[in-house]
């Protein structure tokens, strides 16, 4: 970057601050991640000049050739990653593609069902304060209060009472695999199209670590940045199906792949970001290889060998277990809040974010839990050994928590770590 340097050296510095954060911290962010430096490349390229409005063959600007073939490329190698019928590549990142989905298939106060915030769903999912949660009727579901999973029974109930016009499975606060399965009978039971959201764990499902909901459900979106390990940004996957949609007060026929596509641009977004397209090109070229498929369970047993550390620490950890990349801790169970944790952890150069857990007695903005991922230090070679190791820093660092000295020589201890599986230098 010797131009930025020259040009602007204070956006300059501000951005080896920030890589050395990055090379000398542990990031436990669950929808965090590094991208390899080919996708970063992709990504500050000279494709951020071009306008491309439209689809492949169809523009409303000239001069893309070479935009075509990109985007080609992307929707190519997504199909062959995910086995889907059709994918749009455009969405500019997760909410907009939820709301690109949502303005293709739904109407302004419709039903569907959700899983609620503050047990582990997103904001984009019917939360009041969100364009979701305003233009359509969510209802809600939850996870049990005893087992901390979701109860198949449980959405199957609420669905038969609600009729709702869509059933929405995704989270990103829930660390239990989901019955992608049962979801499709329960939405078949009452005419309900599906619809899945698999922003956090896309990259397990490419790595075929875990289950995918793809061959299953009529329209799955996902973010491309957390553990797809791509751009930010995100996708839309769908069905090669017709489905009943209500056109000027007739109910029609409808291509549901035409309605996503249309639901994008122009429903939604103008111009697509064509680096962008082709940072994911290159991130889903990335996971098509056989070393993505390892990455994947190495995530999974990371994450599970850190759980098992903590529990065996006295750590309360929701439906006590995982199944994928993350876990949601009740600190309440070592007698601080999440953001007592969370800010304490900072100190020693742990990024982590506090979450509410399912019931949560306290305060969204104080909440009790606080969440933690293992897709970013997997992918700087962290391994199970690490990851327990990284599980005790983080109790004694809490225990520890007004003590400077002490912190001090942690952070020490993390740097040391951080060195022995260096990231980008
Ligand atoms: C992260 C996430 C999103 C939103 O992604 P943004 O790119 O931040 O808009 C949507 N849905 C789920 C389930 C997520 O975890």
């Amino acid at each position: 970057m010797m131009t930025l340097k020259q040009e602007d050296p204070a956006i300059y510095d501000l951005i080896q601050e920030e890589a050395d954060r990055q090379e000398y911290g542990i990031e436990l962010i669950a929808s965090e991640n590094y991208t390899s430096k080919a996708v970063m490349e992709a990504m500050g390229s000279v494709l951020t000049n071009k306008y491309s409005e439209g689809y492949i063959g169809k523009r409303y600007y000239g001069g893309n050739q070479v935009i075509d073939k990109i985007e080609a490329i992307a929707i190519e190698r997504c199909k062959q990653l995910f086995g889907c019928d059709h994918v749009n590549v455009q969405p500019l990142s997760g909410s907009p593609a939820n709301a690109a989905v949502y303005f293709a298939v739904l109407k302004p106060g419709d039903k569907v069902l959700g899983l609620k915030l503050d047990h582990g769903g997103h904001l984009s999912h019917g939360h009041p304060v969100n364009f979701s949660g305003m233009l359509y009727n969510f209802v809600q579901y939850e996870v049990d209060k005893e087992t901390g999973r979701i109860d198949m029974d449980k959405v199957r109930e609420i669905a038969l009472r609600e009729k709702p016009k869509m059933i929405l499975a995704g989270f990103s606060a829930y660390s239990r695999n989901l019955d992608w399965k049962r979801f499709k009978e329960i939405a078949d039971e009452v005419g309900a199209l599906t619809m899945a959201d698999i922003s956090h764990i896309a990259g397990l499902i490419a790595g075929k670590a875990i289950e995918s909901p793809v061959p299953y459900f009529d329209i799955v979106t996902t973010t491309t940045h957390k553990t797809l390990r791509g751009p930010r940004s995100a996708i839309i996957m769908c069905k090669d199906k017709m489905i009943q949609k209500m056109v000027k007060g007739e109910l029609k026929e409808v291509s549901l792949a035409k309605e996503i596509d249309k639901g994008v641009f122009p429903g939604m977004q103008g111009g697509p970001h064509d680096h962008i397209t082709a940072g994911k090109a290159v991130a889903f070229g990335e996971a098509l290889k056989p070393e993505f498929q390892t990455y994947a369970k190495n995530i999974i047993k990371n994450m599970q060998a850190m759980a098992d550390e903590l529990m065996k620490r006295g750590y309360k950890i929701i439906s006590d277990g995982t199944d994928n990349h993350l876990v949601v801790i009740d600190m309440t169970s070592k007698n601080v809040s999440g953001k007592e944790a969370e800010v304490a952890l900072e100190k020693v150069g742990i990024s982590t974010s506090r979450s509410t857990i399912p019931f949560d007695p306290r305060k969204p903005m104080d909440p009790s839990g606080l969440r933690v991922g293992t897709a970013a230090i997997t992918t700087r070679g962290f391994d199970e050994n690490d990851s327990r190791k990284v599980a005790d820093i983080m109790d004694r660092t809490i225990q520890n928590k007004d003590n400077d000295e002490a912190l001090k020589a942690i952070r020490q201890e993390i740097v040391d770590l951080c060195k022995a599986h260096p990231l980008y230098k």
